[in-house]
């Protein structure tokens, strides 16, 4: 038996749809149906306790997991991930959960969690030599790209709805990436950008690159087992914008539980979103059904006003198959619960986490953990970023490929 472990356990790309593996080449969806990609790993190669081991001498950041990442850590990154697990027993009392955990995520390098999925897509973006990044973002998205192909020389393209946060759209233009604003909502900013991401040869991590990226966001719940002593939090509370990070929080419990390193079997993964952009929420509670979109996201959310969830169908399947629920909570009890976090626990959220922290209220009045039951809140987004006066900005577009081209010549030049 191998006593270390190199580099990542990947065995090829597995079609959700038609199940074929596929090795990892340029394609980002099936070569056979086109339909969606994901990694799968020869965990029954990887010894437990020799893994276990090679972790937790491995560096501060999220590659400590690379044998379980598709991709190895790229040469010139910032360190990300390897957040902190806070015990938050004041905010605790106040919502009424007995054994609660904050995973404080706002503290990467551009103050969201988006860092650790653009850690994964920038570094096959640079086993691609690709020279450029870009995304379609909600904000925060924006700044994680713009600042890594800042940190690696590489140029980037952002594209946001036009009524982003302004300070999030700051940071993005601070960082040197082109910032284009569309007038629409995210669903059609993404819209440009599946066109855009088949007409040019970039890195458009949540497209070309999304088998990638969305592997990033495994390594939060990865994190938090570790930091609970190699356990499974009873209860996970996930935000929700595309549904990626729960999705790929199903993904990490079953790779822990298929690689031995825990030996729990409950973790109840639950979502949180803001009732004006509710559409997974909305199908939890109504039973499981399909999930419907959402035209005209109205939230003060608006990291997760994602009207048409990329991972909608598959977050209501985790959810249900995990034992856990949702909650929709209004703009009020968001803000609520973003004043709460800071008063307790000293943590400044933007209102994503808020919204984790009225969803939590809301689940623990019905019931839903046990007193003895750990119960872990991602806070996934930081306040701060909302103070930068902005550079000079490109013009809003409408969202077209044409007006993008004739607007931004220049930078595409
Ligand atoms: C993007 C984002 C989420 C949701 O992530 P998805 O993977 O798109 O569901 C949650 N919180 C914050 C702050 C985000 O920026």
């Amino acid at each position: 038996m191998a006593t270390t472990i190199r580099g990542t356990a990947l065995r090829g790309f597995r079609c959700r749809s038609c199940h074929v593996l596929s090795p990892a080449d340029e394609r980002y969806v099936c070569g056979e149906c086109y339909g969606p990609i994901e990694p799968e790993y020869d965990l029954a190669s990887l010894d437990t306790e020799t893994l276990r081991l090679a972790i937790e001498r491995g560096p501060r950041s999220l590659w400590r997991y690379a044998p379980l990442l598709p991709v190895a850590e790229p040469k010139s990154h910032y360190a990300v991930g390897w957040t902190p697990l806070l015990e938050a027993p004041r905010l605790g009392e106040a919502i009424g959960i007995s054994r609660l955990f904050v995973k404080d995520d706002s503290r990467n390098p551009s103050l969201s969690f988006k860092d650790r999925p653009v850690a994964l897509a920038l570094a096959r973006a640079q086993e691609l030599e690709l020279d450029t990044l870009a995304c379609a973002s909600t904000g925060n998205l924006a700044g994680a790209v713009a600042a890594a192909a800042a940190r690696n020389g590489l140029r980037a393209f952002v594209f946001v709805p036009a009524t982003t946060d302004e300070g999030k759209i700051a940071g993005a233009a601070a960082y040197g990436a082109t910032v284009v604003r569309v007038r629409g909502t995210y669903d059609q900013v993404n819209r440009l950008c599946a066109r855009l991401a088949d007409e040019e040869r970039w890195g458009f991590v949540n497209f070309t690159l999304r088998p990638y990226y969305a592997e990033g966001s495994k390594t939060l719940l990865f994190e938090s087992a570790e930091q609970l002593g190699w356990r499974l939090p009873d209860h996970v509370i996930v935000p929700v914008g595309s549904g990626a990070l729960l999705t790929r929080t199903a993904t990490a419990v079953a790779q822990l539980r298929a690689t031995r390193l825990v030996d729990d079997t409950r973790c109840s993964i639950h979502a949180a979103q803001p009732a004006g952009c509710a559409p997974v929420s909305d199908a939890v509670i109504d039973g499981y059904r399909d999930v419907r979109p959402v035209r005209d996201p109205v939230t003060v959310a608006r990291s997760l006003a994602i009207g048409t969830p990329a991972d909608g169908d598959g977050s209501v399947a985790v959810i249900r198959a995990s034992g856990g629920s949702a909650a929709s909570v209004s703009d009020a009890d968001v803000l609520e619960g973003c004043a709460l976090l800071a008063s307790t626990e000293g943590v400044l959220a933007e209102p994503a986490g808020g919204v984790v922290v009225a969803t939590a209220r809301a689940l623990a009045r019905r019931g839903a953990f046990g007193d003895d039951e750990t119960v872990v809140l991602y806070i996934t987004g930081n306040a701060y970023k909302g103070t930068l006066d902005s550079p000079p900005l490109g013009p809003a577009i409408a969202a077209d490929v044409d007006e993008f081209r004739s607007s931004y010549a220049e930078a595409l030049a």
